[in-house]
């Protein structure tokens, strides 16, 4: 039997709750949200040990709900995990976990949900919040399949201690490969590999976060900021991470050529053995549920304008970039949201 609800929301990261905290004020009945894993948080819990938000907490929050204590402080990813269950806590949704989404197709101007253990749901209005880090990215390397090292994602990458000692090398220019070379660079050799050289950006500058700016200008949400997805990707450091580099010896070069059985040729010809790689070059957006509905392009991507696919009744949320520079983030994501749901219930 085919379970109907008003709203489906497809992931119960940080875009689907916030998609589900927002569906009432958008004339929807509760949202019953469809979580792949057997927690909500999304891919929070997931990510590496250290890591810190890069916006303080004041600019870190989804609709509804403040990040309690000090404003300006970084939280920390368990922060992070734990202000999104109590958002749960609080939140008036029909969360099911443990439940994957497998198909979701148009049928007779609704949308048919099934999910890998054969459950069934019908909806006028689906939000696709399944996010990208189940796809990493790791780019195609001659010599990849020969390399007989321990070659990861930064996806898989959780802390430094069982690198300790070994001769590693960080693939990425990007906060995530330098905050791991950083720590890295503390218990093993290790050496930054990117195509370009490191764009560095001031969390504070003229003394302000660099969010606070952001804000003030009004360029974190104007349509113009999603010209930043061609620049390329630059680090925000308020110091640290560069001082960790100078520290630790952890040198910057030029993408290598290609992998050898054990270890990598340098763009300048010189051979050196390695004994780990670890990609932290990005996720692609996948949406394999969809294949067959009319919404993926050739190419796989989704077919939207500003989070609405082209197949009405569908929308999508948390996709880099998707309206403004703020677009997935926990700061964005609600305005994404709120645009989205007003959409879908103006087309039922
Ligand atoms: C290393 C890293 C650091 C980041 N740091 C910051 C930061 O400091 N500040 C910031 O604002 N943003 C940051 N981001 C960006 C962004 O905020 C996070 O990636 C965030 O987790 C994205 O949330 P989401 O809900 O869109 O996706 P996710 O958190 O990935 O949630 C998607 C959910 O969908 C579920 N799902 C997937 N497929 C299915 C399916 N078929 N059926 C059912 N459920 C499914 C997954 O299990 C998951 O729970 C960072 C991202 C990364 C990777």
């Amino acid at each position: 039997m085919e379970h109907h609800a008003d709203l489906i929301v497809l992931g119960a990261g940080q875009s689907g709750l916030a998609t589900a905290a927002l569906a009432p004020r958008h004339g929807f009945a509760r949202a019953l949200v469809l979580e792949s894993a057997d927690q909500v948080g999304g891919s929070w819990p997931r990510y590496y040990d250290s890591l810190t938000l890069f916006s303080p907490a004041r600019y870190s929050s989804l609709p509804g709900m403040r990040f309690s204590g000090d404003g300006d402080r970084y939280p920390t990813r368990d922060e992070v995990v734990d202000y999104l269950r109590a958002y749960v806590r609080r939140l008036d949704a029909d969360i099911r976990t443990s439940t994957t989404v497998t198909s979701v197709q148009p049928r007779d101007g609704a949308w048919v949900i099934r999910a890998e253990d054969g459950a069934a749901f019908t909806a006028r209005a689906v939000v696709a919040a399944t996010g990208a880090f189940r796809s990493p990215y790791t780019p195609a390397v001659p010599g990849c399949e020969e390399f007989a090292g321990q070659s990861l994602h930064a996806a898989d990458y959780r802390a430094p201690e069982p690198f300790t000692g070994q001769r590693v090398v960080v693939v990425g220019g990007g906060n995530s490969a330098v905050q791991i070379a950083a720590e890295l660079g503390a218990v093993a050799e290790t050496t930054l590999a990117s195509r370009r050289p490191i764009g560095w950006v001031k969390q504070r500058p003229l003394g302000r976060d660099i969010h606070w700016w952001l804000r003030r200008t009004g360029f974190d949400i104007a349509p113009l900021s999603r010209m930043l997805e061609k620049v390329p990707v630059s680090v925000l450091d308020d110091g640290r991470y560069r001082r960790a580099l100078d520290t630790h010896g952890v040198e910057r070069r030029e993408m290598f050529a290609r992998l050898t059985p054990d270890g990598v040729v340098w763009a300048d010809g010189a051979k050196e053995p390695v004994d780990t790689v670890i990609w932290a070059t990005g996720y692609r957006l996948a949406y394999p549920y969809l294949n067959g509905s009319g919404v993926l392009g050739t190419d796989g991507r989704p077919r939207h304008h500003g989070g609405i696919a082209t197949v009405p009744g569908l929308g999508f949320v948390g996709i880099e970039f998707q309206r403004s520079f703020s677009s997935n983030t926990l700061r964005g994501v609600g305005r994404d949201a709120a645009h989205v749901l007003s959409r879908l219930s103006r087309s039922r």
